[in-house]
């Protein structure tokens, strides 16, 4: 019997790209919900694709009745953008802890698989060179720097999990994906400032500020990971070969990628001149450094690196990411302006 796989928040980033790539690659089928359908629409018509437009705080019956019919539950819902957690902290606890803990308990109730989003976000200030799912230390700053609300819910949660692994032996994965890049990671058509995550920001700034910001100069690291290599490490989860993904956290990245990103906005820029939809806007958008408290507010604090250690998806899923971050960049400004 073809595998069932159960996808809360189909229409995300991560959601969507999954969904497309199943559905091409393999033979299993995919149940979905989302409140939104529009990443989705040329998968709708698909027979092994089963979507229902809801939200996962609202429709429990079901999301209930799904976890019992499905083998693999993988709940993707959650604020995942760093201004949300400095102006709404509350929404990113209730929906990113209190929503999928709930969730969570059904799985375990039911005894499926759970593949669950953990974030690089929980290493936070950590200072080893490469994080280690084992042994680094989750290094989070002060409760009056409410950014860490996100890191510390997806910790504690990882924390619950962990715990239903060791007591009630709940065949769970934890991945932590390390800043994916790609079409379609937010919107680039929006006009408010600071709504996205850097690579999406810096294009929606080419096209509407003539400005891109850098937050405490862009001197602060993160390793740009391109989303079809984070689709394929998660794929290998959802296949769990003889059980090589069970009972594990993995660290989704790639450690080559590793760029400033105040590099990352100048080579956006660079590249940007190429496509004639956007050269002109790229050829004079100033690039102006900017203090975080300036561009957050007072209750930001940021990492000033992030690399993962990919040992053990190398060794337990067999994944090596491909994709240099020239092509990602490349891809991403294809897909929008080619
Ligand atoms: N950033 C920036 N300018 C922007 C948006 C983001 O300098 O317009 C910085 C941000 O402060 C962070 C890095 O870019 O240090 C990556 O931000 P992103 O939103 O992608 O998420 P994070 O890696 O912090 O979770």
């Amino acid at each position: 019997m073809a595998l069932k796989v159960l996808i809360l928040g189909v229409n995300g980033f991560i959601g969507n790209h999954l969904t497309e790539s199943i559905l091409e690659n393999e033979d299993w089928e995919v149940f979905g919900m989302d409140l939104g359908d529009d990443k989705i629409k040329g998968l709708l018509q698909n027979p092994r694709f089963h979507f229902v437009e809801g939200d996962i705080t609202i429709n429990y019956e079901w999301i209930s009745y799904h976890i019992r019919k499905c083998d693999v539950v993988l709940p993707l819902v959650a604020i995942a953008t760093p201004a949300t957690y400095v102006t709404h902290p509350l929404r990113v606890f209730e929906l990113d802890f209190e929503a999928n803990l709930h969730i969570i308990r059904k799985v375990v109730q039911y005894k499926k698989r759970l593949i669950f989003p953990s974030t690089s976000e929980v290493y936070g200030m950590c200072q080893d060179k490469a994080f280690n799912e084992e042994t680094s230390s989750l290094v989070v700053g002060p409760i009056n720097k409410q950014r860490w609300i996100y890191s510390c819910s997806k910790q504690l949660i990882d924390r619950v999990v962990y715990a239903y692994g060791a007591q009630e032996e709940l065949s769970y994965t934890l991945f932590r994906p390390f800043n994916f890049i790609g079409p379609k990671l937010d919107t680039i058509n929006e006009q408010k400032e600071g709504s996205s995550r850097s690579i999406a920001q810096f294009i929606s700034d080419i096209l509407y500020r003539g400005e891109i910001k850098l937050v405490n100069g862009g001197t602060q690291h993160r390793c740009f990971t391109y989303i079809s290599d984070g689709i394929d490490a998660l794929v290998r989860i959802i296949r769990n070969q003889d059980g090589c993904a069970s009972q594990r956290i993995f660290n989704i990245g790639n450690p080559t990628n590793d760029v400033s990103v105040k590099e990352l906005a100048e080579r956006v820029v660079a590249l940007a001149q190429n496509y004639p939809k956007i050269a002109d806007l790229a050829k004079k958008v100033k690039i102006t450094p900017v203090s975080a408290e300036d561009y957050y507010g007072p209750s930001y604090q940021d990492a000033s690196f992030r690399v993962p250690s990919i040992e053990n998806a190398q060794k337990y899923l067999g994944w090596t990411p491909k994709v240099s971050l020239e092509e990602a960049l490349r891809r991403t400004l294809d897909f929008y302006f080619a």
